[in-house]
């Protein structure tokens, strides 16, 4: 399998976030890298690195607004007086419509969803590469490749069009997606991460040409706790076009692969000829987060499963802490569909 992934991606090395009021180490460290190309190799993966397609596919997701504001913010950001090295939101907009702010402190709060994402010097080069390692797996697709891995991390998911959030800055795998319904692809994205892809639904929500599915552990009680229920349709052209099927927390193999089939029929009745897999490996019972039961065996399972719907399938990396198992549990699911798929 084809895999995709460059090392300017490596030049975001976010220090802190802050959780229940603490602040701690962020977890979304490069050295998840280094584990994940191991496991990606294991599973029989060859790396090249993307080319540079421009700012073109990026652009029909995230608008020019943010994009201004990822490339030029730190810089802005850092001749405060007294700032720290990372932008970290202290301000949000109560709504917003509400009045776009000028200051860096009022943009920051406008674009940043939490305190997850902070911006430094190498945030930008690397969300830029990550998502260009996306496009190059599209357009491997679009070659005529029956599947492709990206190693995109920093990942994308909690993404939405202007706002970045939960550990993510552009929507690697809404990118991914549009590039291929874009050249003439009817594009599905199904989305297992341990949380709820809420950047992508957003994206999405209104449209009725991308099919987005989510599987992940109920917001109820879990991030982006705002997003991910099971009412959450879709609006507009696009109501009836997104499924959420959350879990409880805790939800091990068995139970997970009846909700995956689930989905999968969703993509099937969708009519996609092409599915983006956001490929979030946190639902690990041992996960620093906690929030499903999958085993790394288990993975393998639902690699499979997508095999079984016969479609070319773009696996694009989302989340997945560091672990003893990180680089295994992609192996596990690069390996099943891989033996699945014949
Ligand atoms: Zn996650």
């Amino acid at each position: 399998m084809k895999a995709f992934f460059d090392n300017r991606q490596r030049n975001h090395q976010p220090r802190h976030f802050m959780a229940n009021g603490a602040i701690r180490p962020n977890p979304e460290q490069a050295g998840r890298i280094d584990r994940l190309h191991a496991g990606a190799l294991e599973a029989g993966c060859d790396f090249e690195a993307p080319i540079d397609a421009g700012i073109g596919p990026i652009a029909a997701i995230h608008s020019p607004e943010y994009l201004r504001f990822l490339q030029t913010i730190h810089a802005r950001w850092t001749q405060i007086e007294g700032s720290g090295d990372e932008v970290i939101p202290n301000i949000h907009p109560a709504n917003r419509s509400d009045s776009y702010p000028k200051s860096a402190v009022g943009q920051a709060g406008y674009h940043q969803a939490d305190t997850a994402c902070p911006i430094a010097s190498g945030t930008w080069e690397a969300a830029y590469w990550s998502a260009q390692s996306a496009i190059s797996g599209a357009d491997a697709i679009l070659a005529g490749e029956r599947s492709a891995y990206v190693l995109s991390r920093p990942p994308g998911h909690h993404a939405f069009g202007d706002l970045a959030g939960g550990f993510c800055f552009l929507n690697n795998s809404a990118i991914a997606a549009e590039r291929l319904r874009a050249n003439g692809l009817r594009a599905a994205i199904l989305d297992v991460d341990v949380h709820h892809g809420n950047g992508t639904q957003g994206i999405f929500y209104n449209r009725a040409d991308i099919l987005t599915v989510s599987i992940h552990a109920d917001p109820a009680g879990f991030y982006p706790f705002f997003w991910g229920h099971h009412h959450e349709r879709g609006a507009g052209d696009g109501l009836g076009y997104n499924l959420n099927l959350p879990l409880q927390r805790g939800t091990a193999d068995d139970d997970y692969l009846e909700t995956l089939h689930v989905a999968l029929n969703r993509i099937k009745a969708f009519g996609a000829d092409v599915v983006v897999v956001a490929l979030g490996l946190d639902a690990f019972i041992d996960d620093p987060f906690k929030g499903l039961a999958i085993t790394t065996p288990g993975f393998a399972r639902i690699g499979a499963a997508i095999a079984g719907l016969g479609l070319p399938c773009l696996f694009v990396q989302e989340g997945g802490y560091i672990c003893d198992a990180l680089g295994a549990n992609l192996t596990s699911v690069l390996g099943g569909y891989r033996d699945a798929s014949g």
